[in-house]
C-alpha cells in the first residue's frame, strides 16, 4: 500500500515548484555506533580518528582553494573557519583523550566532544559564537563521513546520473555542502532549519530552484527515494502525495515555467507604463558576483550595493585594495551603468566579528553612518576605495541612516578629504560622482527639503523606515504581524520624499523590500515613484506590472485614499 501523504509547512525561501525524489543528506551524527574498544586497540583507534580529522581538514582547505569564481566570498571564509575548528585542540585533541581514558570508539568520542562543544557555543550570548555551534556540527558530520569511508567531498552531480529530478532534504546545509550543491542539478531544497537568509535560501535563489526552509522535521519524516513536492510559493512540502495532487502540481509547475519563460521575453523591453512614463529598474546586490544576475535580469544599474557584506564573517577589516578590487569588479561588470555603493551599514543586526559589545538598543545605536563618522580612518579607507573604483565607470555613493544635516556635511567633507588624498597619491577617480542618502529614518523623511537640496539623489530604505516609523524591530518574529508597509504613516513618508524629489529635481528611488514586492508596484507608481531597486529575481515580475500600469490613473486613485486612517488595500488599485 502506498504511504499516506504528509504535508509539512515551513518558510518559502525560493520561488517555484518541484516534484522529485528525496535525497536525504546528513544526520550522520545521530546514527553513529557507540562501543568501547579493547585497551590494546587504543593507539590504532586514536590514529584512525586523527587521520580522519586531518583528511576532513584538508578537504575544507582544498574546497576553499578551488571555489568556483562566482561563489559568494563568505563561503571561502567559512570553509577556513571549518578547517580551523578541526585544528583546534578541542576537536583535534579532546576526543583522543576520551578514546584513551574511557575507551570510546572514534565516532562516539568525536560526537560526545562535539555535543559538549556545540552546547557551549549555543549558550554564548554573542551571536557570532552561537552560530559556531552549527559549524561544529557540520565539521563533525564531515569527519564522521570520512570515518565511514567517504574519502572526499564528491560533487553531487557525479553521484546521481539518472536524469530524474532530485530534491535535497537536509537538517541544515553547510557551506561545504553548498559549494558542491551549486554545481549540481538539484530541483529543490527542503531543510529543517534556516530562515530567508540561510545558506540554503541563498544557494537556491542563486540556482533559481524552489526551496522551503524551517520545516523542523522534514529530515526525519522524509526517507531517501520518497516522492516529494516542494512548493516554494507557499512554503509547503508534501511527502508521497496522491496521484491527483501530483497531477495538480504538475500543472502548477507547467504554469510557473510558462510564466517565467514569458517573463524572460520582456527582459530587454523598456520599462515604460501605458501612459509613457519611463520607470528605472535597478538591482540590489550584496556580493560583487551578483552583478551578473543583475545584468541577466535586465537591470539598468545597481541601485544598492550593500558593502557591509564585504566586512562580515571575517576577522579584521578589508583594506583599501581589497575593497577597491571588489567595487571595481562590479563597476566594470556593469559597463557604464550606474553602480550605487552604499557606505558601510554596520550595527543593529549586522555586527562585525571582532566587536563583541552590543548596545542596549543597537538599532538605535551607533549604526551605519554614525559608526563610520566615529571611525574616520576606516571611513576614509572605504571612501578612497569607492572613489578609485569610480575611474572604471559610473559610481554613486549612498550614505545610510542619515538623520541630521551635520551628518551630511561631515560625510561630504570626508569624501573631499578622500579625494585630496588620492590627488596627493596621483590616483584617479571620476570627476563627478553623485552622492545621495538613504531615507530610512522618519526624521529625514518628514524634514526632507534641505537633504534633497544638498544631495544629488535620495533612496528610500523602506525596511528600516517601517521599523523606525512603527517602532517594530524588523528582525523580531514576535511583532512581525505589526510590521505593515501599508500603514498610512509609512505611505505618507514615502510620498513626502518623492514629492520633495520632484520639487527639487532630485531623483528618488525605493531600494527596500517594498520595491520588489509585486503586489505593491501599482501603489508605489501611484505615489509617483519612477525608480525601483530590488533583488534581481524580482525584477521582471515588477517590470511586467509596470508595463500594464497607467501611472496617471494610479496617482489619482492613490491621492484619493492616502489620507485615510486605515491601510490602503493595494488590490483595489
Ligand atoms: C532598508 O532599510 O530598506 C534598506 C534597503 O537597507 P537594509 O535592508 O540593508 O537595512
Ligand atoms: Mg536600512
Amino acid at each position: 500500500m502506498a504511504d499516506a501523504m504528509l504535508a509539512l509547512y515551513g518558510l518559502a525561501a525560493s520561488r517555484g515548484y518541484a516534484i522529485g525524489r528525496a535525497v536525504v543528506l546528513g544526520a550522520a551524527a545521530l546514527e553513529v555506533s557507540h562501543y568501547r574498544i579493547a585497551p590494546e586497540d587504543t593507539d590504532a583507534e586514536c590514529e584512525r580518528l586523527a587521520e580522519a580529522v586531518s583528511v576532513a581538514r584538508d578537504d575544507f582547505l582544498r574546497l576553499a582553494d578551488n571555489l568556483p569564481p562566482d561563489s559568494p566570498r563568505e563561503i571561502s571564509a567559512l570553509l577556513h573557519v571549518h578547517a580551523m575548528l578541526l585544528a583546534d585542540p578541542m576537536l583535534a585533541q579532546e576526543p583522543l583523550n576520551l578514546i584513551r581514558e574511557r575507551h570510546y570508539n572514534a565516532e562516539w568520542a568525536l560526537t560526545a566532544q562535539g555535543q559538549q562543544l556545540g552546547e557551549q557555543f549555543a549558550a554564548m550570548s554573542d551571536e557570532y559564537f552561537r552560530e559556531r555551534s552549527s559549524d561544529v556540527r557540520h565539521v563533525i558530520e564531515r569527519v564522521l563521513q570520512v570515518l565511514a569511508g567517504a574519502p572526499e567531498i564528491a560533487p553531487a552531480d557525479q553521484a546521481h546520473g539518472t536524469g530524474e529530478s532530485l530534491i535535497v532534504v537536509a537538517h541544515d546545509i553547510s557551506p561545504a555542502d553548498m559549494v558542491k550543491l551549486r554545481g549540481a542539478k538539484f530541483a529543490a531544497f527542503a531543510t529543517d532549519l534556516g530562515g530567508a537568509t540561510s545558506h540554503t535560501a541563498i544557494v537556491a535563489r542563486s540556482m533559481g530552484v524552489a526551496a522551503v526552509v524551517g520545516l523542523t522535521n522534514v529530515c526525519t519524516l522524509a526517507r531517501d527515494g520518497d516522492t516529494l513536492v516542494v512548493d516554494g510559493e507557499t512554503g509547503t512540502v508534501l511527502i508521497n502525495p496522491s496521484q491527483g495532487i501530483l497531477a495538480e502540481y504538475l500543472e502548477r509547475q507547467a504554469w510557473f515555467a510558462a510564466e517565467r519563460a514569458s517573463l524572460a521575453l520582456i527582459k530587454d523591453t523598456p520599462s515604460v507604463t501605458l501612459d509613457g512614463i519611463k520607470i528605472t529598474l535597478q538591482a540590489n546586490i550584496e556580493w560583487p558576483e551578483e552583478a551578473a544576475s543583475a545584468l541577466a535580469a535586465g537591470a539598468e544599474g545597481i541601485g544598492l550595493f550593500r558593502s557591509e557584506f564585504l566586512f562580515m564573517n571575517r576577522h579584521g577589516l578589508p583594506d583599501e585594495e581589497e575593497q577597491y578590487q571588489a567595487y571595481a569588479s562590479v563597476v566594470r561588470a556593469m559597463e557604464g551603468r550606474p553602480v550605487t555603493i552604499r557606505t558601510l551599514d554596520i550595527g543593529a543586526d549586522k555586527t562585525l566579528d571582532d566587536e563583541a559589545t552590543v548596545a542596549t538598543n543597537p538599532a538605535l545605536g551607533e549604526r551605519a553612518v554614525r559608526y563610520c563618522l566615529a571611525r574616520p580612518d576606516m571611513f576614509a579607507t572605504q571612501l578612497r576605495a569607492i572613489l578609485r573604483a569610480s575611474a572604471h565607470g559610473t559610481v554613486r555613493i549612498l550614505l545610510p541612516m542619515i538623520a541630521h544635516m551635520h551628518e551630511v556635511r561631515a560625510c561630504l567633507a570626508a569624501i573631499d578629504s578622500a579625494r585630496a588624498e588620492l590627488d596627493t597619491r596621483g590616483q584617479s577617480y571620476a570627476e563627478h560622482i553623485e552622492i545621495g542618502a538613504m531615507v530610512e529614518i522618519p526624521a529625514i523623511a518628514i524634514a526632507i527639503e534641505p537633504f534633497a537640496e544638498a544631495l544629488d539623489f535620495l533612496s528610500i530604505g523602506t525596511n528600516d523606515l517601517i521599523q523606525y516609523t512603527l517602532a517594530i524591530d524588523r528582525a523580531d518574529p514576535g511583532v512581525a504581524r505589526l510590521y505593515d508597509p501599508l500603514h498610512p504613516a509609512v505611505l505618507r513618508l514615502i510620498a513626502n520624499t518623492i514629492n520633495a524629489g520632484t520639487r527639487t529635481g532630485k531623483p528618488v528611488s525605493v531600494c527596500g523590500e517594498m520595491a520588489g514586492e509585486v503586489s505593491l508596484t501599482r501603489l508605489l507608481l501611484g505615489l509617483g515613484l519612477t525608480s525601483f531597486s530590488m533583488h534581481p529575481q524580482q525584477l521582471l515580475d515588477v517590470k511586467r506590472e509596470i508595463l500594464r500600469a497607467h501611472t496617471n490613473a494610479l496617482r489619482t486613485k492613490v491621492a484619493a485614499v492616502l489620507n485615510r486612517a486605515e491601510p490602503i488595500d493595494p488590490k483595489t488599485l
